[in-house]
């Protein structure tokens, strides 16, 4: 049956009136679940960013606002050379060329900003704060981001490190036995593909923000996005529950709009631990079959990170084995997570 739309409107104000739709189709976000009180300074982040989150949790404790806090505390990493996964130094992509992901949210003003693809700014979490700041814009990328970050005062730099291209080099000897270049399987080994900073925090007042930055999955077809410039994937806030973040298997946690379930999780009572681990049985859910093995164990790892508004936080991965970075009233450290499945169910290389 199909219903005009004049129908439809009469039918739904008469359940409305009837008591059983709220009055508003978008009714205060505030009332759709009982307010965790604010108190608490809490970050949490992936497990790269235990440097950052006591930065950040310092800065949070001498007033700074929590988006600045942790932008502060992931440029730590963005521009450490010896971090392969984010900023200067990160791996590149299928042509060599290093592209860096980024995107942020201010929960007090329900604001976001994200670039995606720029190349040659060791901080895309900063130009990502920029867009929020100076456009009308939530995203920008490639050659327009990068544009829009010089006309904004970054410094480009080369951001493919001696080491960076190194590897490089090497995954592509080792790409096709038949093509051009000589194998090299030697000396150094490639230890990972992926890796991400994520960084969310809360501040005493309840005020919530989050942020990640990433090369993304390294020696991408170039273009490729990954989960962390996109707001609602990478990472989320909503200032009147909480926010979370991502790092691993990006694509699926695109298709599970991963961050912005953990905090509509919260939203609805779970804990971030909870929700996190929901939002794991989510990103199974919408697993596709190439992904998984013969016992429909997925071959890739996803990491959860959260904090609520009243401090609590919780972090999740697919696999025992994961962990992450708090820093709160009891000091910065690194915290096992909430798993689905246990190591023995890894499936073998
Ligand atoms: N989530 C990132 C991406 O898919 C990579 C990672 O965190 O490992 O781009």
């Amino acid at each position: 049956m199909t219903l005009d739309r004049r129908t439809f409107l009469e039918k739904t104000a008469a359940v409305a009136a009837a008591g059983f739709l709220p009055r508003s189709a978008f009714p205060d976000a505030r009332a759709w679940a009982p307010l965790p009180r604010a108190g608490r300074v809490c970050v949490v982040a992936s497990s790269n960013g235990l440097r950052g989150v006591k930065l950040a949790y310092d800065r949070i404790l001498a007033g700074t606002d929590t988006l600045d806090a942790i932008i502060a505390g992931v440029n730590i990493t963005e521009l450490d050379p010896t971090d392969q996964s984010v900023g200067l130094g990160g791996l590149p992509n299928a042509d060599g060329v290093v592209q860096l992901d980024a995107s942020c949210m201010h929960g007090p003003t329900n604001r976001a900003g994200s670039v995606g693809c720029i190349e040659e700014i060791a901080t895309p979490s900063l130009v990502a704060k920029a867009v929020m700041d100076y456009t009308a814009h939530v995203m920008l990328v490639g050659e327009g981001a990068k544009k829009f970050a010089l006309a904004m005062g970054f410094r480009p730099q080369n951001l493919l490190t001696e080491q960076s291209r190194q590897d490089w080099l090497r995954w592509k000897a080792n790409l096709n036995p038949g093509d051009a270049w000589l194998d090299r399987r030697d000396d150094v080994k490639i230890n990972f593909t992926h890796g991400t900073i994520n960084m969310n925090a809360v501040n005493a007042a309840g005020d919530v923000s989050s942020v990640t930055t990433t090369s993304g999955w390294s020696y991408k077809i170039p273009g490729r996005l990954g989960d962390s410039p996109i707001i609602g994937a990478g990472q989320y806030t909503d200032n009147a529950v909480g926010a979370a973040g991502s790092t691993g298997q990006g694509e699926l946690c695109i298709k599970a709009c991963a961050s912005f379930y953990i905090v509509e999780q919260m939203r609805l009572g779970k804990s971030p631990e909870q929700a996190c681990l929901a939002a794991m049985e989510r990103v199974m859910h919408m697993t596709e079959a190439r992904w998984l093995d013969g016992r429909g164990r997925p071959k890739y790892d996803v990491n959860f990170y959260a904090v609520a508004k009243d401090g609590r936080f919780g972090g999740a991965s697919l696999y025992q084995g994961g962990e992450f970075a708090v820093c709160d009233a009891d000091g910065a450290r690194v915290v096992k997570s909430a798993y689905l499945y246990p190591n023995s169910e890894r499936p073998r290389e």
